[in-house]
């Protein structure tokens, strides 16, 4: 017996099995729909879901990258992983972590290394970071505010992080105030697989992260505690991805019921192989790179407003091809082994699972260049408080573009010339040529504005 709650997998079964009878007109409705950037309802996105036509599957391909256009713009926010530690009291099948693997070499950062972290990223041009820990009595709120404190006042020459998110163990009411306390950016849980059996099947009930219900509340609990932005993802590959879609849809339609807003971001990892971990093999769920493709559109449609994170699980060329559907924030540069940002080398006896994407900062900024997305380490919107409900108003009034704009060109200029390669600093000031060409077209003001302050950029001056 399950506990009540709002996941319904016969609804969502039964949802599924509708879509299949929608027609091309139905499609073509709620494509419309979400171009005038409206959250699509279950039945919708499960039709959407159903689509094999391959000249409707490019209709919906078409409008996400108009939605990301509109929403988003050219900008691309860029963040990097930080592993504090891999200690965990949990088996989840898929993940090199688990406690019975004993191929880890178990490892929490000392204050002193993770400070040793912090100023190797800044010296990269990084200033947001995802901090990750294992679930372990070690790992409780006290100490991960902690860390979060230490990253804050660690700063290396020009370099600071202004915004910390945490993807952690769902904690209490009490943990939460911690965190918000310490200045969190944002939560981030995954429910993992939205299916209650495979749930079930794939973390011991015995196990603290056993609880399902537990885990999907974990970000109601976020919210009440006062923390404004919160995470929601799924592992892709755990169970049938039409499926996490619509649980991904359902719980955001949740947290908007219950608080008035959305999660801030959905993240939408793959599964990928870990040392000793025999799921990845074994799995019949896993996606292929065309699903994958339709899980992030139809993602976009579904949720216009809503951060999508595209991480460094993923090869550059899918990378290449996925981000114009509607991505929003991307993680470079990135080590995923305790300490590994130190040796620069993978250690997969320290990592949770295997990166697909194991370019430089700058050189995934410099194919960002070439391709047209202006990357942008802009944390104005936290700094300034413009979070949760605040940032949604924002948003929907179209006005992201309007602040974001500007400070994604400031804060790009700063890295170029404070931390980018020759190649990239050439690539970077033309890409801020055409973005100031196209500003000017809309409003002359602006783009003189602009050009004012990246000229005391040019003389020092930092934000
Ligand atoms: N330990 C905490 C937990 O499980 O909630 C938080 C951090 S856990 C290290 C972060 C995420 O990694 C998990 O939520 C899971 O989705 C993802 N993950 C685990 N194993 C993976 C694998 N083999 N491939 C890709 N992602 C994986
Ligand atoms: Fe531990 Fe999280 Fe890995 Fe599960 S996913 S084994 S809880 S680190």
């Amino acid at each position: 017996m399950y506990r009540e709650d709002f996941i319904n997998d016969d609804e969502i079964f039964q949802l599924l099995e509708n879509g299949k009878k929608s027609d091309e007109a139905e499609i073509k409705e709620i494509i419309a729909k979400s171009l005038s950037k409206t959250r699509l309802e279950p039945e919708e996105t499960a039709k959407l879901l159903q689509v094999e036509d391959e000249k409707l599957l490019e209709d919906i391909f078409e409008a996400a990258r108009k939605i990301k256009q509109d929403i988003y713009g050219d900008r691309i926010v860029f963040f990097a992983p930080l592993y504090i530690g891999n200690k965990c009291i949990n088996n989840c099948l898929y993940c090199g972590f688990r406690r019975s693997n004993n191929s880890i070499v178990r490892k929490t950062l000392t204050k002193e290394e993770l400070k040793e972290q912090v100023r190797i990223l800044e010296n990269k041009g990084h200033k947001r970071l995802i901090l990750v820990y294992g679930e372990h009595p070690d790992y409780d709120a006290e100490f991960i505010a902690d860390t979060m404190n230490t990253v804050y006042s660690t700063k290396e020459n020009k370099g600071e992080i202004r915004r910390v998110n945490i993807n952690a163990a769902p904690l209490d009411i009490e943990g939460y105030k911690i965190l918000k306390k310490a200045g969190i950016g944002t939560f981030q849980i995954f429910q993992e697989t939205y299916h209650h059996k495979t749930y079930e099947k794939l973390h011991p009930p015995t196990d603290l992260k056993g609880d399902y219900t537990w885990r999907l509340y974990g970000l109601d609990r976020a919210m009440e505690a006062g923390i404004d932005d919160v995470g929601i993802g799924a592992l892709f590959g755990l169970y049938n991805w039409k499926f996490e879609v619509m649980g991904l849809l359902k719980h955001t339609i949740h947290l908007e019921e219950k608080f008035g807003v959305g999660p801030h971001t959905i993240s939408f990892p793959r599964i990928e192989p870990a040392i000793d971990t025999k799921f990845y093999n074994q799995t019949k769920y896993r996606v292929s790179d065309k699903d994958f493709k339709k899980i992030v559109a139809i993602l976009r449609l579904s949720v216009p407003y809503t951060g999508m994170i595209l991480t460094a699980r993923e090869t550059s060329q899918v990378r290449r091809e996925i981000i114009p559907l509607g991505i929003s924030q991307i993680d470079a540069g990135s080590n995923i082994g305790i300490g590994g940002y130190t040796l620069e080398d993978h250690m997969p006896e320290k990592e949770q699972f295997q990166l697909g994407d194991n370019r430089s900062l700058d050189e995934v900024i410099n194919e960002m260049n070439d391709c047209g997305f202006l990357t942008s380490f802009c944390t104005a919107c936290y700094r300034s408080k413009r979070t949760g409900k605040d940032f949604m108003c924002v948003a929907k009034l179209g006005n992201i573009q309007n602040y974001c704009e500007a400070n994604g060109i400031l804060t790009f200029k700063e890295y170029l010339l404070d931390y980018a390669s020759t190649t990239t600093k050439n690539s970077g000031e033309k890409l801020i040529q055409r973005e100031l060409e196209k500003i000017g077209e809309k409003s002359l003001k602006k783009k003189n504005d602009i050009e004012e302050k990246l000229e005391l950029i040019e003389k020092g001056i930092r934000d």
